[in-house]
C-alpha cells in the first residue's frame, strides 16, 4: 500500500536491516530498539491491525510467530525467553498501521506490560 512504511520495507523502497525473508514475511531489526533484541516480523501483504484479520490470515500469523521463534532461536534467547508482542490501535499503543509483530530479547521483561 502506498505510503505503508512497512509495505516500503517490504518492497525495498525504503532501507532497513532485513534479518529474514520469505514469500509471506519479512523481518527486519526496530528502528527504535526496546531491548538487546527488537525484531519486527511483519507480512508481505498489508493488513492494517489485527481487527482486520479475515479468516484465511490464520496461518499467515502463525507464520508470523514461527519466524520470531526462529530469530530468537538463532540468537541464542530460546531458553532464556523472549517476548513477542503485537499491538492493536491507538490505547495498545500501534503507531504503524501494517500489522507487524515485536520479538524482544535479551533482557528481563517486567509484567503486567505498561
Ligand atoms: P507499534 O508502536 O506500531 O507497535 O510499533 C512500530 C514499531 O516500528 C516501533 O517499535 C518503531 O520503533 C518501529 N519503526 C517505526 N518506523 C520505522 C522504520 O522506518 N524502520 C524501522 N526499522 N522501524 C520502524
Ligand atoms: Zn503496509
Amino acid at each position: 500500500m502506498e505510503n505503508c512504511l512497512f509495505c516500503k520495507i517490504c518492497a525495498k523502497t525504503l532501507p532497513a536491516a532485513i534479518v529474514h525473508e520469505d514469500g509471506e514475511t519479512v523481518a527486519f531489526e526496530d528502528s527504535n530498539p526496546q531491548a538487546p533484541m527488537h525484531v519486527l516480523v511483519v507480512p508481505r501483504q498489508h493488513i492494517a491491525t489485527l481487527n482486520d484479520l479475515g479468516s484465511g490470515d490464520e496461518a499467515l500469523v502463525g507464520k508470523l510467530f514461527r519466524v520470531g521463534a526462529q530469530i530468537a532461536r538463532e540468537r541464542g534467547f530460546s531458553e532464556r525467553g523472549w517476548r513477542g508482542v503485537m499491538n492493536c490501535n491507538r490505547e495498545s499503543g500501534q503507531t504503524v498501521f501494517h500489522v507487524h509483530l515485536h520479538v524482544l530479547g535479551g533482557r528481563a521483561m517486567r509484567w503486567p506490560p505498561g
